[in-house]
């Protein structure tokens, strides 16, 4: 028996594909079974379609003082490093990666990265996100974990393996993947392909991964150009930049979500626009680390498609896209000495439609008939969201995670009056304690 939801009297605020951000208040919202019914101003049209579709009474969401808003698809993350979060900061990247992240990883254990992916969902969802492109081992826990919490993902396969110090292609680690997203991710999981960056692996193996994700189709996944010494280091050894480097190996293409991108030339940017390839922002690590500055306004000039992530929680250290979005408006204009660039609803858009498009999900991000319903609730009847003035600027430079009250995957609710429904968090706190006293 499937039940209508209808969110009445409600102020709708989305984006669309032309990136145009709209209001429209004393709203109504129809969702049944996982996708929006109906959206516009007549509460007899949405009571009646709701009452049509329903085998049940209808279940109505009073409005009074809230925001209906796609909810977040953060494009860039590493879910389980949140069992890191607070023990290793103020390094730079190579120390901190080097030196005090990867032997933590090399020891964990197959649970570690089940209940690090829940905790990272359980903030994700609270902070309004529904949604994550997921660079990591541990593709099979993370995906059976994701499915079971609601979660959309897009998720990398290993798709390699490493003996003696020799790298090579591994075909039926892809495949097995891919199966168990289609058998068992009940929808909401996409594979892609783990290529972490040029500076990991020999250089002569970049076109086999290349081969392997056009072999399966699946999109790459890839940090580029994050910091200086990464384009030096590139530079002396291959004679060219990352995005060069990546491009002449074939792994560029309309679905590759490359991470970073804040050392690009001018050379840099056309290609990526070129190749229409996504680029994830994650303003908080690249402060954090002190990677430096991304060019987002030259990017957003040069007709990159932009979407924005956080990063793993280990060096952010949370996964607030709240955060993120007005991060990386304020960068932006304190970058540019302009502050009409970057604005509010370009990050918006960013953070939701682009965030959705470069995971995958192109039914996902737009607050619409016929879309699926990954939708947010925001409560503005509190002190740092009144008066509500601008509903846009108000999300964007105001809104924090606890004023998400309810989200909803897929057109169930997973977090309703901020309460979490599909994941124990009790449980993911015993787990995630245990496994960080043991890692250490
Ligand atoms: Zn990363």
């Amino acid at each position: 028996m499937s039940k209508a939801t209808v969110f009445s009297d409600i102020t709708i605020v989305t984006s669309n594909d032309d990136a145009c951000v709209s209001v429209m208040e004393h709203a109504y919202c129809v969702v049944y079974e996982d996708k929006i019914r109906y959206v516009g101003l007549s509460k007899e049209e949405a009571l009646e379609k709701a009452g049509l579709l329903s085998d049940d009474d209808v279940s109505v969401y009073e409005g009074k003082n809230k925001i209906l808003c796609p909810t977040f698809a953060n494009a860039h993350a590493h879910t389980p490093m949140s069992i890191f979060r607070n023990i290793a900061d103020d390094f730079s990247l190579q120390d901190w990666l080097f030196g005090e992240i990867i032997p933590r990883e090399d020891r964990m254990i197959t649970d570690d990265f089940t209940y690090g992916h829940l905790l990272t969902l359980a903030e994700m969802i609270e902070g309004g996100t529904a949604c994550a492109a997921n660079m990591y081992d541990g593709a099979n826990q993370i995906t059976l974990a994701s499915a079971e919490a609601g979660f959309r993902l897009q998720q990398t396969a290993m798709g390699k393996t490493c003996k003696d110090g020799v790298w090579s292609a591994d075909s039926k680690n892809v495949e097995d993947f891919i199966a168990l997203c289609n058998e068992q991710g009940k929808g909401l999981v996409k594979p892609s392909l783990l290529v972490h960056s040029v500076y990991l692996y020999p250089g002569s193996f970049y076109a086999e991964l290349s081969e392997l994700a056009k072999k399966y189709d699946i999109p790459v996944s890839v940090h580029i150009s994050e910091t200086i010494k990464e384009n030096e280091d590139c530079m002396s050894s291959y004679g060219c930049t990352p995005v060069e480097y990546l491009d002449r190996a074939g792994l560029l293409s309309d679905t590759t979500v490359a991470a970073h991108c804040v050392h690009l030339t001018e050379n840099d940017m056309r290609i990526l626009a070129e190749r229409k390839s996504w680029v994830a922002h994650n303003a908080s690590s690249n402060m954090k680390l002190a990677s430096g500055f991304a060019d987002m306004v030259g990017m957003q000039k040069a007709g990159i498609r932009l979407c924005l992530g956080t990063d793993g929680a280990s060096s952010n250290n949370n996964q607030d896209m709240f955060m993120e979005m007005r991060l990386a408006s304020f960068m932006a204009k304190g970058k540019t000495y302009d502050p009409t660039v970057m604005k509010a609803s370009d990050v918006f858009h960013m953070a939701t439609r682009n965030g959705y498009l470069a995971c995958g999900f192109e039914d996902c991000g737009i607050i619409e008939e016929g879309m699926k319903a990954d939708i947010q609730i925001i409560d503005y009847d509190c002190p740092q969201m009144w008066p509500l003035g601008n509903p846009i600027s108000a999300l964007v430079y105001s809104c924090g995670p606890k004023c998400v009250e309810s989200v909803m995957i897929n057109g169930k609710f997973v977090l309703y009056k901020h309460d979490l429904m599909t994941i124990d968090f009790e449980k993911v706190r015993f787990e995630t304690k245990k496994t960080m006293e043991r890692l250490k």
